[in-house]
């Protein structure tokens, strides 16, 4: 096996009691579908955030696109967000009809430049969706300055910041609504997918839970707004409450990983990642920059070491996304961001002489660039 920058091999051996236990109570509760596993993960996960409501559903993206649709957000409408993201977090906009606009991202963080944003507010503009990108939080008060300036609604994308804090405030408990997604690689992981979208606002509540539901309030009620089938499965909720217990100690030994990343590069030409002021990183993933990066990613190859790229192409130079009418040169920094960096093996469970081969590959390959 090559050494990846996820695996979730070392901790299903050592959670596997746990997680099997998970399967069995749900296969033996009598209730497979939004039974007491959906409920009892939504009330945990909506207070591990301080929120008074979360809605499970069946991944990231729909989590996203059921929020937009549950604020009213939809044709016509645009949503300003950034390009250097996971693409589902532009698919979902572009899904609901509404209209993506791009700013650029901050040169040391890779995040939203929070002072592009109110050059991009137009009159059909109706929410600012910042996506707290590889473990730590966009600059929240600006965004929130020009939301109730410009009565605008905000959606967190915290896909990738499952307990991160924000001058002590956790990740996705600032916004209008947050989404969250469980895919197996995040911060918080289900073994399959699975998402949710939390919120303080009760009608956004109503609305999400209809969504997710055909569009109906309640079994075989009647449908007024045709919905969606968006559902958390259950046996990824009941596991997802197990891991929920454990979110903090993730990101701990995340944190002891990026440390040592620190100790044992510091001192070479590779950018490591900077955390902004106020932000407790989570790193979900661990990006580095050298502007010689496709030669380092080869060069790694013999050491049978395969890294990714998050993301080699920013969304507005995707082809589905051409009508939007950006070009080369429209976000120079995501672009030039884009051609840099690449990511380090990063997950909770990392063995130490895994992380060791790592280092001491990259720094052989860096010596002999
Ligand atoms: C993973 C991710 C999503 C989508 O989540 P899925 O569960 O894969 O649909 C959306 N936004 C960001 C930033 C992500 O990293």
């Amino acid at each position: 096996m090559p050494t990846l920058v996820w695996d979730y091999l070392h901790e299903y051996r050592d959670e596997h009691d746990d997680i099997i236990d998970a399967v069995e109570t749900v296969f033996s509760s009598g209730r497979l579908v939004l039974g007491r596993s959906v409920s009892s993960f939504e009330a945990e996960f909506a207070d591990y955030h301080g929120v008074s409501h979360c809605v499970g559903v069946d991944n990231g993206t729909n989590a996203i696109r059921l929020a937009l649709q549950a604020m009213g957000i939809g044709k016509g409408d645009e949503v300003i967000t950034v390009s250097n993201t996971a693409a589902p977090t532009v698919v979902a906009i572009d899904a609901v009809g509404a209209t993506p606009v791009f700013v650029d991202v901050d040169p040391d963080t890779y995040l939203m430049d929070v002072e592009q944003v109110e050059a991009a507010i137009t009159p059909r503009t109706r929410c600012l969706l910042p996506v707290h990108l590889y473990g730590q939080c966009v600059d929240m008060a600006p965004l929130q300055r020009l939301a109730d300036k410009h009565d605008l609604l905000i959606l967190e994308d915290c896909a990738q910041a499952h307990g991160a804090r924000h001058h002590g405030r956790v990740a996705g408990s600032m916004g209008t609504a947050a989404a969250f997604s469980f895919y197996p690689t995040k911060v918080l992981g289900a073994y399959g997918d699975g998402g949710a979208t939390i919120t303080d606002d009760p009608s956004i509540d109503a609305n999400l839970r209809r969504h997710r539901y055909y569009g109906m309030e309640k079994r075989y009620y009647v449908v007024e707004t045709p919905g969606h089938n968006c559902r958390l499965d259950e046996v990824q909720a009941e596991i997802l409450r197990r891991k929920l217990r454990r979110l903090d100690t993730y990101v701990k030994n995340r944190q002891a990983v990026a440390d040592r990343y620190v100790e044992a590069l510091s001192d070479t030409e590779l950018v490591l990642p900077t955390t902004a002021e106020g932000n407790t990183h989570v790193y979900y993933v661990y990006v580095v920059r050298h502007p010689r990066r496709d030669d380092i990613l080869e060069a790694l190859q013999a050491y049978d070491i395969q890294l990714n790229i998050s993301y080699p192409w920013p969304v507005h130079t995707m082809t589905g996304f051409a009508h939007l009418g950006y070009t080369e040169g429209s976000l120079p920094v995501t672009e030039s961001v884009a051609k840099e960096i690449f990511s380090l093996p990063m997950y909770p469970s990392l063995p130490r002489e895994t992380q060791e081969k790592v280092i001491d590959a990259l720094r052989s390959v860096l010596a002999a660039l």
